[in-house]
């Protein structure tokens, strides 16, 4: 097979900080044994977790994953998902393409996708003019993909009334402020810890790793957010923001520290944008199909974009391989029927998904001290079988 990647940046981009991986697509790493052991030498296995109102009142002490999964009933040894270093993921993926032999063909701007039945080719032209032709064109060019004109329907943006702030820095920063240096410490000097605060209109979550502090707050929208990692704001802006917590309880001053103790220029307000379902991924005769963002954009809030993307290039590459060179239509629409259209003939699996993040989300900013105590909220998982 012949494979050609065509990137619009003219390097690998790395930006970015800490995602969410769920299992449910980084399980099946353990069909590409050299990638999985790059994904478990990243990957933190012995991280802990601690749950305080947003005011600093601890909630749920620290203790190590496996242990809040077990008193939860579920299985320690499989948790839903991990926190990942973004930059670290992408050049496990980058180390796996070369592996292969695939070549990234930088400054190469898809600016339009097109098809030809009669042909059975899918193609692309860059933004130097040339085409480029091939049996199967893979749209994987993120949200606003350009190849919304042929499959049909262009999503418009629309905003979600959210945002988040985010932050990673090096680990020395916290030696600004020693009690935010040993309150943001990891467990025991050595394990790596996430420190979750919920509260009204907003809730937040800090990582700490040996190197490196991260810290991640969704907020409603300020005005001054935008849908780019590269949209900074001055640390000034977010304490007072804080400050204007709905209730008496204000945000814990420890936080508010760790906010002075980021360096200038690092923290990102970043617009959440809610896009519709899309009425179809692929082309009339499917010979360019949409994966990931391109096809579904989830809220960044959900923590579930990446997952289903990762989703989205197993089924299709599976799919694709038992069908082989002259099935290729049909190959297509079989990962369409089982990630579409997951039991016709209306329920549409990955849309129900977008939505779920969404409304958890909701949720997750939405907690109501005066209000919450006694009562469990439970975030919806979905039923899947
Ligand atoms: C703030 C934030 C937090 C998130 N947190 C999580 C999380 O915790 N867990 C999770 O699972 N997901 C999360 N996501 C979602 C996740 O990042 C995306 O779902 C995922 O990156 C989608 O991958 P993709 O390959 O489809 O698109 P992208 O990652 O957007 O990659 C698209 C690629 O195509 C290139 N490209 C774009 N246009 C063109 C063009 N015209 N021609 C050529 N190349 C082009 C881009 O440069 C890029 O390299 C988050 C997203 C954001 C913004």
């Amino acid at each position: 097979m012949n494979v050609r990647i065509m990137e619009r940046n003219s390097t690998i981009n790395t930006a970015g900080d800490m995602f969410f991986l769920g299992l449910s697509a980084t399980h099946l790493f353990r069909n590409w044994p050299e990638m999985k052991e790059e994904y478990d030498a990243i990957s933190l296995h012995d991280a802990y977790l601690e749950t305080f109102r947003h005011t600093g009142v601890p909630l749920v002490k620290a203790m190590p994953v496996a242990v809040r999964l077990r008193a939860q009933g579920l299985d320690p040894n499989t948790p839903p998902g991990t926190f990942q270093m973004r930059p670290l993921v992408y050049k496990m993926f980058v180390h796996q393409v070369e592996k292969l032999g695939i070549k990234v063909e930088f400054d190469h701007q898809v600016v339009e996708y097109y098809e030809n039945i009669e042909t059975g080719k899918g193609g692309v032209v860059t933004k130097d003019g040339k085409k480029h032709e091939a049996d199967l064109v893979i749209a994987a060019d993120g949200v606003g993909s350009k190849s919304q004109v042929l499959v049909g329907g262009q999503v418009r943006a629309v905003p979600s009334g959210r945002a988040m702030w985010r932050a990673a820095f090096p680990i020395e920063h916290l030696d600004k402020n020693p009690e935010v240096k040993e309150f943001f410490s990891m467990v025991d000097g050595k394990h790596p810890i996430v420190r979750t605060f919920l509260g009204p209109a907003a809730y937040a979550l800090t990582l700490t790793r040996p190197d490196t502090m991260i810290w991640i707050m969704n907020h409603d929208a300020t005005g001054t957010e935008m849908e780019s990692w590269n949209n900074t704001i001055e640390n000034e802006e977010v304490l007072t923001e804080l400050d204007k917590v709905p209730g008496a309880h204000k945000w814990a001053p420890i936080f508010q520290e760790l906010v002075k103790c980021t360096p200038e220029k690092t923290i990102i307000n970043f617009n959440l944008l809610w896009r519709d379902p899309q009425p179809s991924w692929t082309s009339p005769g499917a010979r360019v199909v949409q994966i990931g963002d391109s096809a579904h954009s989830f809220l960044p809030a959900s923590g579930n974009g990446a997952t289903q993307a990762i989703e989205d290039a197993i089924s299709l590459a599976t799919c694709l391989k038992k069908g082989g060179k002259n099935n290729i239509e049909q190959a297509v629409r079989a990962h369409i029927r089982f990630r579409y259209i997951a039991s016709p003939p209306f329920f549409t699996r990955t849309a129900c998904a977008q939505k779920l993040g969404f409304s958890n989300a909701e949720l997750l900013q939405e907690t109501n001290w005066d209000t919450v105590m006694g009562r469990e909220t439970h975030l919806g998982s979905g039923d899947w079988d």
